[in-house]
């Protein structure tokens, strides 16, 4: 069966002609079970080979967390990619493609027992603290090991902010490294998080003046650090228009050049703005209901089953078939029975038929990861295209 989809004008900058199209026909010719996440291999690799492009002497390490998938770890490994987790859990997709130890980090800045025995026992190198508690833990359970400080660091504009849970102030930076050395440990650097999904440029450029300060206090104290780790926040367009990474990148390597002595590794960790924009939810209309005046959908993917980051204001971009419906005003609501499982309000969207395909746009990044088999619903699978 071949179905015609509505698409709407803005939907063309979400989303390639040839990768919807390579979406389409995968689903008209595969029986697959829905919901399911179809992640374009092209666009990931594209994705992949565009972060840090533009910053000089820079590693990417990709954030596990935001699609541990199968097959996006193994195409991020064929593409050389280093990899940055902060589980057991996260550490083993990477076991079994045989990705080296030189090529993970951990930027979680408070670690489990069970997973710095793991770490430790792989023989990973590069441990985020902020704390002494950490310190005392990695120089117990990886002694030697080389340690970056997490500064706390402005996530205004970031539209998933994690600025409060982690991070220390300069003061404390700064007798935190003395003691890492102190401990055994080897101070290598300083790493911050802007927030995921950061749209404000300016982040970057408050994060690195700040980081500037700790560095030279550091230099003053006799310790000289050599990796800078600027964590992850690229952005990915779900409906409003965001900056791209080029322009991050290019503001990033300008500031890093005025900053930081030349011969400095700089560390990258993007979860979101590699895999975010290459995955497409298709899931299904499963019920219409009117409400007093409010018209609900219910489909088969939700919060609690893939859409963990609508409730954190995350809004997607849908295509939906034709149906020769008229435009209306709808609240979107997720399979379960539970009254938190609702995306979306207030979406214009042609009425759909109950059985229509719906797509869900930019669904690559902390979508699958975060979903549960809440209510028994199972996580969609996740197929690479
Ligand atoms: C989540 C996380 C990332 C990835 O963040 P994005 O916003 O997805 O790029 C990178 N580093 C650390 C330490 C993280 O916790």
């Amino acid at each position: 069966m071949t179905r015609i989809f509505k698409i709407e004008p803005y939907h063309r900058e979400l989303i390639s002609k040839t990768s919807l199209l390579n979406f389409l026909s995968f689903l008209d010719t595969n029986e697959v079970e829905l919901p399911v996440l179809l992640m374009d291999s092209e666009r990931l690799k594209k994705k992949a080979s565009a972060v840090g492009k533009n910053i000089r002497n820079s590693k990417v390490f990709y954030a596990v967390k935001a699609n541990a998938a199968d097959g996006v770890i193994e195409l991020l490994d064929g593409m050389s990619l280093n990899f940055e987790i902060a589980s057991e859990g996260e550490l083993e997709p990477l076991e079994k493609v045989g990705v080296s130890a030189d090529r993970i980090i951990t930027s979680n800045p408070v670690k489990t027992f069970k997973f710095l025995k793991k770490a430790a026992e792989y023989g990973i190198k590069y441990y985020a603290y902020d704390s002494k508690d950490e310190v005392d833990k990695i120089a117990a359970m990886v002694p030697g090991a080389k340690v970056y400080v997490r500064l706390s660091v402005p996530n205004e504009g970031s539209e998933w902010p994690l600025s409060k849970k982690f991070g220390v102030e300069i003061d404390d930076g700064i007798s935190l490294i003395s003691y890492a050395a102190q401990k055994g440990l080897d101070p290598v650097g300083i790493t911050f998080h802007v927030g995921s999904q950061c749209t404000n440029i300016y982040n970057w450029d408050n994060a690195l003046y700040k980081a500037k300060v700790l560095w030279d206090l550091a230099a003053q104290k006799g310790i000289r650090m050599r990796v800078l780790n600027i964590g992850g926040g690229y952005p990915v367009k779900y409906t409003k228009n965001v900056v791209d990474i080029e322009e991050i990148e290019k503001n990033i390597d300008g500031f890093i050049k005025d900053l930081f002595p030349p011969d400095i590794d700089v560390f990258i960790e993007p979860g979101r703005g590699v895999v975010g924009d290459a995955g497409v939810f298709a899931c299904q209309v499963i019920g219409k209901s009117k409400r007093g005046d409010e018209n609900w959908l219910h489909i088969d993917v939700g919060v609690f089953n893939g859409l963990m980051e609508s409730i954190g204001g995350i809004k997607y971009s849908y295509i939906l078939e034709d149906t020769g419906g008229s435009k209306k005003s709808w609240t979107i609501a997720g399979p379960s029975c539970d009254g938190f499982d609702v995306i979306d309000r207030n979406v214009m969207l042609h009425e759909p038929e109950i059985g229509s395909m719906v797509l869900i746009l930019s669904c690559g990044a902390y979508t699958n990861s975060y979903a549960s088999e809440f209510n028994g619903f199972s996580i969609p699978k996740t197929l690479l295209i």
